[in-house]
């Protein structure tokens, strides 16, 4: 059953009745527990990171488990949003726009998510309005309780039904206090009160302030954050305590005897070396299984898969400390200076480098006043480049700068959408002779638009939702190197969010100059991997998807491990290089 025949089968709106609490069809009350996770003091304390690596143990332990990201703003979907000030718009493969919270639960739990994983403040709104213009309230003034609430409600129990799952996980964006919270918070108690006993663990993640001044651990302002809890009517079961160090015995029984929390239940959930630590940090505490007895679920755990899940991810763990080698990627992007913009590719770059043994290092580069006279220089440190994705002209041309460097000189390159049409750009004005190729996006005037708007694009209006997204199958050609990188598949998926691609009257004139089409849409013309060949190019690749947002930890994505790899390479033959000539400066200088 999908979402919306779910919806129409919710029918207990009376107006004989104050309660409403809706249950979609199949819900089974009791099956599904929920671990409810809210932010106290300030937000950016990794609430997402603890809330997966909780999430990621319960899973271990053989429990199915599904993720809920509620987020208090008005947009829609994260489309919209600035990743400089938001990070990350991180696409699903059914196409829906999250925060990018949602790739750290798709890649601690190596789960693919979908929508009903995701709900902003936009979303039950609009849901609410259009029951309202369908009567579907009988009459019956609409309030934020408790028809906004309920609405909340349903979402959760839809993911509850949809998924089977054990234990519903929810991360209430920002913090508790946000007035865009307040009726998240509120649904939340409302849950627990209709779900009864057991049923649902109250997670409050805080912060412990040291002050360098005093030198000592202050809990007042958790405190304080707790307390704005409790008043909401929310008692929490469990207290996970951020901070630079382990929260010493006192604070944590000072915050148990202000917060009515058990001293066992208050945790120390202090700053780790890495964030694949974290899982077994939370296990270490006891947090897992503090949750376990509080939702009564020992009876669904099965130890023997726990051990075998540890294993893997302890492996990988293992491989990143004993990496020894390190290589150097370059990353030209436009929000050079915000990691959170470029996150999964970060996330790509290391689970690619772990696989292969080596530290990579990432180099930003900001590429607006790079040239052709100057690429080389800026580049000369790295190993490897990537193009990410983008929107509009800033630092456009330096990028095709450092594109045709990187195939002139055998620098790897991987393009990443934006990425994969500037290679195409460049190639098309310096191999092809089409004097300034362009994309249309850049200049409306091109004489070669080689890339231009999707014509199914082109009736569209509007900023949101408004570009091809999501994952579509692509058809991969033989013997080439993605095809090889693919293990030979011959259709695989990506995820896609663009508006522009290659305009198929260019295409034979790119493969005429050499340019190698792998991956193509199977209905459509539209080309999404190309490459050269190795003949050519140790590694020239570049694809109109977004590749980065499929790696997992122990499932590194082809097209990044090709980069790795190639970047080892390179890195070899650069060290060779710098060996000979200041083995010939210092037979030089011995003269
Ligand atoms: N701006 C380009 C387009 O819309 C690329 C988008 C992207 O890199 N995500 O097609």
């Amino acid at each position: 059953m999908d979402a919306e025949q779910m919806l129409s089968s919710l029918s207990n709106v009376t107006d004989e009745t104050e309660f409403y609490a809706p249950m979609p069809a199949g819900y089974k009350p009791g099956k599904t527990k929920y671990v409810i996770v809210f932010g106290t003091v300030m937000s950016g304390l990794g609430k997402g990171i603890f809330s997966s690596s909780l999430a990621k143990c319960l899973q271990d332990k053989g429990l199915t488990v599904a993720p809920m990201k509620l987020e208090g703003y008005l947009n829609v979907d994260s489309g919209t949003l600035n990743p400089y000030r938001h990070g990350e718009v991180f696409v699903l493969d059914d196409g829906m726009e999250t925060d990018m919270d949602l790739g750290t639960y798709e890649r601690m739990l190596d789960q693919d998510l979908s929508r009903l994983h995701f709900a902003t403040s936009g979303q039950i709104f609009t849901r609410v309005l259009d029951k309202e213009r369908k009567g579907s309230y009988l009459g019956r003034d609409v309030q934020m309780i408790p028809h906004v609430t309920g609405e909340v409600k349903i979402k959760l129990r839809e993911l509850a039904v949809v998924t089977d799952a054990d234990v519903v996980f929810v991360e209430i964006g920002g913090t508790v206090g946000d007035v865009e919270n307040a009726y998240f918070i509120e649904a939340m108690r409302e849950l627990a009160f209709e779900e009864g006993p057991d049923s649902c663990a109250f997670v409050a993640l805080t912060y412990i302030i040291s002050p360098p001044m005093l030198g000592e651990q202050k809990s007042k302002a958790a405190q304080l954050g707790i307390k704005r809890l409790l008043a909401a009517g929310i008692q929490p079961h469990i207290l996970a305590c951020r901070g630079r160090e382990p929260v010493s015995h006192k604070v944590r029984e000072k915050l148990a005897l202000y917060s009515n929390v058990r001293i066992e239940n208050v945790f120390s959930m202090h700053d780790s070396e890495s964030i694949y630590l974290i899982p077994d940090m939370l296990r270490g505490a006891g947090l897992d299984e503090a949750v376990i007895k509080l939702l009564k679920i020992e009876d669904r755990i099965h130890p023997e898969s726990e051990t075998a899940a540890r294993q893997a991810w302890n492996d990988f763990v293992q491989r990143i400390r004993s990496a020894k080698r390190e290589i150097r990627i370059g990353i030209m992007g436009k929000y050079t200076s915000v990691r959170d913009s470029y996150a999964s590719i970060i996330h790509a770059l290391e689970h690619a480098g772990t696989n292969q043994g080596c530290h990579v290092q990432i180099e930003w580069v900001d590429t607006t006043d790079v040239t052709d006279e100057t690429a080389g220089q800026v580049l000369a440190h790295v190993d490897g480049i990537i193009v990410p994705g983008g929107f509009g002209i800033r630092g456009t041309e330096g990028k095709i700068a450092c594109i045709k460097h990187a195939r002139e000189n055998g620098l790897p390159y991987l393009g990443l959408c934006y990425g994969f049409q500037m290679a195409v750009i460049e190639f098309a004005r310096n191999v092809c002779g089409l004097e300034d190729a362009n994309s249309t996006e850049l200049d409306q005037d091109t004489p070669h638009a080689v890339i231009d708007i999707l014509p199914e694009q082109k009736q569209i209006e509007g900023l949101g939702g408004n570009m091809r997204l999501g994952g579509r199958d692509m058809l991969i050609k033989p013997n080439t190197q993605a095809w090889r990188l693919f293990n030979g598949a011959p259709e695989i998926r990506m995820r896609f969010r663009h508006r522009y691609e290659v305009d198929p009257k260019y295409i034979e004139r790119l493969e005429a100059g050499g340019m190698v089409f792998s991956g193509k849409a199977p209905d459509y013309p539209i080309m999404q991997i190309l490459e050269l060949p190795v003949e050519v190019h140790p590694y020239f690749i570049g694809t109109q998807a977004h590749p980065e947002l499929q790696s997992r930890p122990l499932r590194p994505q082809p097209l990044f491990m090709g980069l790795v790899r190639a970047a080892l390479d390179y890195s070899d033959r650069r060290q060779e290089r710098t060996a000979r000539q200041s083995g010939t400066k210092a037979a030089k200088s011995a003269k």
